[in-house]
């Protein structure tokens, strides 16, 4: 198998075991959307996996969005942002992307609405909550989610869509769980005008963020393999 048919297939692969996870719990896996955290992956991967009919990405640094954009433009696709954004990086972003699921300030929400209205567009987000309490995820607190929700309902040309969480890392599945119900337990009342969409769980342990109700799981190493560590 050459790569394209490689990565073609472990996509196939990943997007079973998403379904698999979602009817042992006893929900429809058309439910729980697949996105595929492209960052590191070269444009050409990127390029197989969309002509394998996956339409739904993450970028998490912005100059690698951006740099990206153009070899993306006539292909059918949604690209998330799903790193943490800097405000002086907005205006870079914005043209690039369709949501943002790491919204985590109000002055961020602040800088993206601004920047929108002179454009004349909107933006779906979603808010970035920290489950974990870990000092290295982003985020807000889990008892500073309602505020900053209310907030950005005030702000017209963001669309709240939904809660985003990067899970706790740790081999205690009921820990990782216990955050994910938390995520869940969030998103219950709101009211986004359609289906709340709770982005959680990666390759690692994304049955267990289904289980607690993920509609939207991010998927990288599964698909591409291991990343070079970080630079
Ligand atoms: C890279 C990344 C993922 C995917 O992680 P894997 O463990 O490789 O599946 C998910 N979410 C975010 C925010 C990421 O940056």
């Amino acid at each position: 198998m050459d790569d394209t048919q490689d990565v073609q297939a472990r996509a196939a692969a990943a997007r079973a075991a998403v379904d698999a996870a979602a009817r042992v719990v006893g929900r429809d896996p058309a439910d729980v959307r697949m996105l595929l955290a492209t960052k590191t992956q070269p444009l050409e991967r990127v390029l197989a996996v969309a002509a394998a009919g996956h339409r739904l990405f993450g970028e998490n640094r912005v100059q690698e969005a951006v740099a990206k954009a153009p070899g993306l433009a006539d292909v059918e696709h949604e690209m998330h942002f799903i790193g943490h954004l800097q405000g002086n990086k907005v205006n870079q972003l914005l043209p690039v992307i369709s949501c943002l699921q790491t919204l985590d300030s109000l002055a961020l929400a602040r800088r993206l609405d601004a920047r929108l209205e002179l454009l004349e567009r909107d933006l779906d987000v979603m808010v970035q909550v920290n489950v974990s309490g870990e000092d290295s995820k982003a985020g807000v607190p889990p008892e500073a989610a309602a505020e900053l929700i209310a907030q950005v309902a005030d702000l017209p040309r963001l669309r709240l869509r939904g809660l985003m969480t990067i899970g706790l890392n740790s081999p205690d599945r009921g820990a990782v769980r216990a955050g994910y119900r938390t995520l869940a337990e969030l998103a219950a009342p709101l009211d986004v005008g359609g289906p709340v969409v709770l982005s959680m769980g990666m390759s690692g342990d994304f049955a267990d963020a289904i289980a607690e109700g993920a509609t939207m799981v991010r998927l990288g190493s599964a698909v591409f393999g291991a990343r070079p560590p970080a630079s």
